[in-house]
C-alpha cells in the first residue's frame, strides 16, 4: 500500500501504516466538541508517559514544530529582572541560547564540549555564584550528538538553589523512559513526529501547574507561544488558542493507542535493540563513534567521516535514500560526521537490512572497508 520507508534521522521518524491512515477523516472543524474531547484525552495520555500525577501537572499543545516548546518555556517561564542559565553541550542547548538572545533575556550559557558530560561541579558554582537565576535550561538526549545528559542529577542541583528546571526530551519522550517527578523536571518537552512516531506540527510541554499558574505576571515576550495563554486557553475552553494541526492530532491519537499497546518498557526495548544493532555493525566496518559509549542515550549514533577520498556522503546518501533508507548529516561544529537514529517504527531486521545495502554503497563508491582514519 504505502512505500515503508526507514528513516534513520533523527526525526521525524518512521511510522505505522495504521497512524498514516488515521489523518484521513471527514473533515471537522476543530471547534466542534468532538474534537475538544479528542484533545482532552491527548493531555491526559501524554501525562501518563512521563508518569505525571494530574493534580500537580498539565501538558499544553501547540501548533508548530518541537523547536516552539523551548522558545514558549523560555519566553514565558522567566520573571523580570531573573536570569536563566543555559547548561550547553550541544546544538539543541545552542538553539535555546539563541533563542534567550532573541528575546534580550539575561541569560548565562554554561558551555561544556559537544562531546562531553556537563561538569556538575561547574554548575552547582554558576549556581551559587548567581543567587538571581530563576530558570535553568538543558537537552536530555543531545540528539547532534547522541549524548546522554544526567538531567536528575542536574534538576536536583536546581531545585537545590530555588530554580525552575525545563529540560528539552524530544529525542527521549515516549522512547527512554522519563518520571517527571523522580528527575527532578519542571518542565519536559516534545513533537509528536519523534518519540510518538506520529506526523509532524504538533508540540507539547508537560510542566508543573502551579508555575505555569505563576507565571501568568511575567513579562509578556510572544503572543502566539506565550505558555501561559496556551494553558489558560485551553482550561478555559479545551481549546487550542489558535487553530490546531487537525489530521496530526488525529494522528497522534492514534499514535498514542500504539503507544499504550506496546508499552513503555517494551518500547524502550525496542529502540535499543535497533541502537545495538546500529552500533555493532557501525563498528565492524571500522566506524569511530564520536560519543563514548558510556555517555550514550541508546537513539543517535554519532559516526566519524572516514579518511577516504571516495568517501561522499551525499552519494552514500543517495544511493541509499533511492532503496527506502535515509541518513543523516551530523551537527557537532569541529568535525564531519553523520548520524543513525533508532526513532520511529523499526526493528532490528530493518537494520540489518540497511547495512547490507550501507555496505554495497560503500563497495560501490570504492571506499575501503574496513573504514580508513589517518589517526
Ligand atoms: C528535534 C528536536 C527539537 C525540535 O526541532 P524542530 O526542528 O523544531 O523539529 C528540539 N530539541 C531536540 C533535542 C530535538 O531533537
Amino acid at each position: 500500500m504505502i512505500k515503508r520507508n526507514i528513516l534513520l534521522n533523527p526525526g521525524p521518524s518512521t511510522t505505522t501504516d495504521s497512524v498514516k491512515m488515521a489523518q484521513v477523516i471527514p473533515d471537522i472543524c476543530p471547534r466542534e466538541e468532538e474534537f475538544v474531547e479528542l484533545m482532552k484525552k491527548m493531555r491526559k495520555d501524554l501525562l501518563k508517559i512521563v508518569h505525571a500525577d494530574e493534580k500537580e501537572f498539565t501538558s499544553v499543545l501547540f501548533c508548530g514544530s518541537g523547536t516552539i516548546n523551548i522558545d514558549a518555556c523560555i519566553n514565558s517561564l522567566l520573571p523580570e529582572n531573573k536570569k536563566i542559565l543555559v547548561i550547553n553541550n550541544g546544538a539543541y542547548s545552542a538553539r535555546a541560547v539563541e533563542v534567550c538572545q532573541y528575546y534580550g533575556l539575561d541569560f548565562i550559557d554554561l558551555k561544556f564540549k559537544e562531546d562531553e558530560m556537563v561538569d556538575l561541579e561547574k554548575v552547582e558554582k554558576t549556581l551559587k555564584e548567581n543567587p538571581d537565576i530563576a530558570l535553568v535550561h538543558t537537552t536530555h538526549n543531545e540528539t547532534g550528538t547522541g549524548l546522554l545528559n544526567p538531567i536528575r542529577e542536574i534538576g536536583a542541583l536546581v531545585h537545590k538553589y530555588g530554580a525552575v528546571f525545563t529540560v528539552d526530551t524530544t529525542s527521549t519522550l515516549a522512547m527512554r523512559p522519563i518520571d517527571i517527578k523522580a528527575d527532578n523536571i519542571d518542565f519536559c518537552m516534545a513533537s509528536a513526529q519523534k518519540g510518538l512516531m506520529s506526523m509532524t506540527g504538533l508540540s507539547f510541554v508537560i510542566g508543573n501547574k502551579k508555575i505555569i499558574e505563576e507565571s501568568k505576571n511575567y513579562p509578556k515576550r510572544s503572543y502566539y507561544c506565550n505558555l501561559f495563554l496556551q494553558y489558560d486557553c485551553f482550561e478555559k475552553t479545551g481549546e487550542m488558542h489558535f487553530t490546531p494541526p487537525v489530521q496530526t492530532v488525529y494522528a497522534t491519537a492514534q499514535a498514542l493507542k500504539e503507544y499504550f499497546e506496546e508499552g513503555e518498557t517494551a518500547k524502550w526495548e525496542r529502540h535499543l535493540r535497533v541502537y545495538r544493532e546500529i552500533r555493532k555493525n557501525a563498528l565492524e566496518l571500522g566506524f569511530k563513534e564520536v560519543i563514548k559509549e558510556e555517555n550514550q542515550a541508546g537513539l543517535v549514533e554519532t559516526l566519524i567521516y572516514p579518511d577516504d577520498s571516495n568517501w561522499d556522503f551525499k552519494k552514500i546518501h543517495d544511493y541509499c535514500y533511492e532503496r527506502g533508507f535515509t541518513i543523516y548529516p551530523g551537527k557537532i561544529s569541529d568535525a564531519n560526521t553523520f548520524r543513525l537514529c533508532s526513532l520511529g517504527a523499526i526493528d532490528q531486521d530493518d537494520i540489518k537490512e540497511f547495512f547490507k545495502v550501507f555496505r554495497e554503497a560503500l563497495d560501490f563508491y570504492g571506499v575501503n572497508i574496513p573504514i580508513i582514519y589517518n589517526n
